[in-house]
Formats: structure tokens, sequence, C-alpha cells
């Protein structure tokens, strides 16, 4: 099959049609429509086979997590998603790879409505960078840099799930429990973005990031370009039954602290907007937990556990 083969057969094909889609996949650049009044975000990640993915991972997969993880990104600002482009490097053609891939492709694109609307097919090793770009109202986006001393600091879901699906994934734990065992894979392979949340948090949350690379460096950013300290109480992190179940009460402070691949929002919320939070969060049927508090310590993050100072070294993912 030849590359506009592919791009018809696998991407074209499968592809939904938006309204706001003047020119989609076809043309030398994709043209689209922005509503009036709304700023376009824009987002790009890239999932390389051995770093990102393991590379034994289905396509099917491979496919969902790079949608995924993008529109996790523009859930972090707020946005609602709207438009992807694919750019995808290949080993070679394998038919088989590329149906599945495109399968889970085309299912995220359809259930989240975002239309795949162009992108770059090239042979070399397997990588796959997704663009994607959704709509916020034009002052309302969420960003890490607004976060003030006094506001308080939530998490949505539960956290170090992802990395210990990672460790199961690589052999470096055996579960006896196979629920367990798939529910912690899943959260590994089939990250969901938390894009209800996110619109529920504009104009309520001070600041928001989602968590790819572990609470612990994620949190960082916040405080960085907020310019603020934090303390964050270790009894208050959610978990899931699965990951307290399988491993010591310590190893899963530490996967909840350190782990990435979670795709949680962070958020902080002002005192005066909590009452707001509760109510949006509670109407949109959206879970997030209080796990600690912003000060003017710039740059410090400490942990307490039962009042007591704890000691945390572990740093997240870092590529460099
Ligand atoms: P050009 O040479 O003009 O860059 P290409 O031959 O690379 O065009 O692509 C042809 C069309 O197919 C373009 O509209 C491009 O956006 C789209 N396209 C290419 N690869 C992909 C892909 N992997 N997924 C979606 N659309 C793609
Ligand atoms: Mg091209």
């Amino acid at each position: 099959m030849k590359e506009f083969n592919v791009i018809d057969h696998f991407f074209k094909a499968k592809s939904i049609q938006r309204k706001d889609v003047i020119v989609g996949i076809g043309d030398d650049g994709a043209v689209t429509h922005i509503p009036q009044g709304q700023a376009l975000v824009t987002t790009t990640d890239t999932l390389l086979s051995g770093v990102h993915f393991l590379p034994e991972t289905s396509p099917h997969a491979i496919a969902q997590k790079a949608v995924a993880v993008n529109l996790s990104d523009l859930a972090a600002m707020g946005a609602e998603p709207a438009w992807i482009s694919l750019s995808l490097s290949l080993p070679a053609v394998d038919e088989a790879w590329l149906e599945a891939f495109s399968n889970g492709l085309q299912e995220h694109a359809e259930y989240y409505s975002v239309q795949l609307i162009g992108g770059d097919t090239v042979q070399g090793p397997l990588a796959i960078t997704i663009t994607a770009q959704g709509f916020v109202p034009f002052d309302q986006a969420l960003t890490r840099s607004q976060a003030q001393p006094g506001d308080s600091i939530y998490v949505t879901g539960t956290l170090g799930d992802a990395g210990l699906g990672l460790d199961i994934a690589q052999k470096k734990y055996v579960l006896e429990d196979q629920l367990n065992t798939d529910y912690l894979l899943n959260r590994l392979n089939y990250p969901t973005p938390r894009l209800m949340a996110g619109t529920c948090l504009r104009r309520v949350a001070s600041a928001c990031i989602d968590v790819s690379d572990g609470l612990v460096s994620d949190i960082s950013h916040i405080l960085k370009a907020s310019g603020c300290g934090a303390t964050v109480h270790i009894d208050k992190l959610p978990m899931s039954q699965a990951l307290k179940e399988s491993v010591s009460s310590q190893q899963a402070i530490d996967y909840a602290l350190s782990a990435g691949d979670d795709y949680e929002l962070l958020f902080t919320v002002s005192e005066e907007q909590k009452g707001h939070l509760e109510t949006t969060l509670a109407n949109a049927n959206v879970h997030a937990t209080y796990i600690g508090q912003l000060n003017g310590s710039v740059g410090k993050l400490e942990f307490r556990q039962a009042d007591k100072p704890y000691e945390f070294n572990v740093k997240g993912y870092q590529h460099f």
C-alpha cells in the first residue's frame, strides 16, 4: 500500500465530520472555524516506542493513549477538544497493525467528538505525535501561574495506579488478583482525559496541570510558575483499592507521589471559590480530593503525615 492509500484507507475513511472543519484530510492544510469569543488551545505530545509505551503494547492502546494524553493537556487548560492531527513514523506498512491502530483512534475520535484533520506519514522508528486543538472562552483558560498562597490543592481520581501498572507490565510484580491486575494495566494503557473536570474548573481553579510525570514533579511546575510553596498531606493522597491491596502502604505512597502516567488533574482553588467548586463538581459528578495547601515559601514543597514532617526524595519521571 502506498502512503496516500494508507492515509485514505485507515485515516480519512474513518474520520468523523465536524461542522467546523471546512477542509480536512487530503489538501495541503486543514481549514477550520473557531467560534466567536473562544480562544484556540493547541498542544502536542509524542509517544515513542520503548520510552512512552512498551514495544509489546497493542496498537489499539497506543492510539487511544496518544489521543488521551493530548486531550488531557486540553483538559488541564480548561479546553473542550475539537481537532487532532497525527504524525506517524512507522518502520513498515503493517496492515494489521494499522487496522488496530486506526480503529483505536477512530473510537476515541467518535467518543470525544474530535476530528482528525491531517497529519504526516513517514517511514522510521515507531513514533506517534498528535497535536490536539480545542476551545476555551477567551479569558477562561486555566494556567499554571495564577495560584496564590492560601489556595487549597486538589487532585481528581486516584494516584499511582499507572505506575504500578507499568511495573506489572514489565513483570517486576505479579499480582495474585486478576481484577486488580487488569484495573492497573488499564490505568496505564487506557488513561482517561479529565475533560469534564477541566471545563468545570474554568473560573473556579486558580491553577491547573495534568499529572503526567508524577505528583511531585507536576506540582512543582505550579509552584515555580506561581511563585508559591506547598504542604501536601500524605494521608489524604487518593489511592485506588487496587493499589492499596497490591503493595505495602509505603510503596503505595511512593507510587502516588512519584509515578507518572495517571493523567489526573491537579488544581488549586482559593478560599472564596471553594463553595463554588463543590457545587460544580457535584453537579458534573466529578470526584476530586483535597490534598494540601499552598503557602508563601517560594518553591518549597513539604509533606506531612499524621502532622509530622514526612521525608520524600524520589523524583518524577525526567527525560533528561
Ligand atoms: P503533503 O505532501 O502536502 O504534506 P501528504 O502527502 O503528507 O501531503 O499528506 C496528504 C494529506 O493527508 C494531507 O492532508 C495530510 O494532512 C494528510 N495526512 C498525512 N498523513 C496523515 C496521517 N497519518 N493522519 C491523518 N492525515 C494524514
Ligand atoms: Mg507530508
